[in-house]
């Protein structure tokens, strides 16, 4: 079995058990919470259900994907695609904006009337609002 994963209720580390509730360093049927003061020691759980938690995955993934898409992404780093309309701050102002070539120069130019120094892309925008809100 992979890494045990922590207790669900204090977050502490989580460790196998006899059916006495007594640790033990090898893999038992049973696992319970290092902490005696977060679970008594008889109370342990059977490892498949202790291992298994299909909401909290779900929560974390859809957390990720939402910090992920969240994230400022620096211009230093990376340019959106050209004339892309993405958020763009510079951390005083922000707004929306595209970046373009200049052709004649070469150079990158935003639309906005500022210098960004992040930007992200434009990916979710609230519903509009219903009839009377
Ligand atoms: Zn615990």
């Amino acid at each position: 079995m992979s890494e045990l994963r922590e207790c669900p209720f204090c977050g502490k580390e989580a460790c196998y058990v006899d059916k006495d509730g007594n640790a033990v360093s090898d893999p038992s049927p049973d696992i319970a919470c290092a902490r005696t003061a977060c679970m008594p020691p008889t109370s342990y759980v059977p490892a498949d259900t202790w291992q298994s938690r299909p909401l909290e995955d779900t929560l974390r993934a859809e957390l990720e994907r939402v910090k992920a898409e969240n994230e400022w992404i620096p211009t230093e780093e990376k340019y959106p695609e050209l004339e892309e309309d993405v958020y763009v701050t510079n951390g005083i102002f922000y707004g929306v904006s595209g970046l373009y070539k200049d052709n004649n120069t070469g150079t990158f130019e935003w639309e906005c009337n500022f210098e960004p120094t992040h930007w992200k892309p434009i990916t979710l925008l609230p519903a509009a609002p219903e009839e009377g809100e």
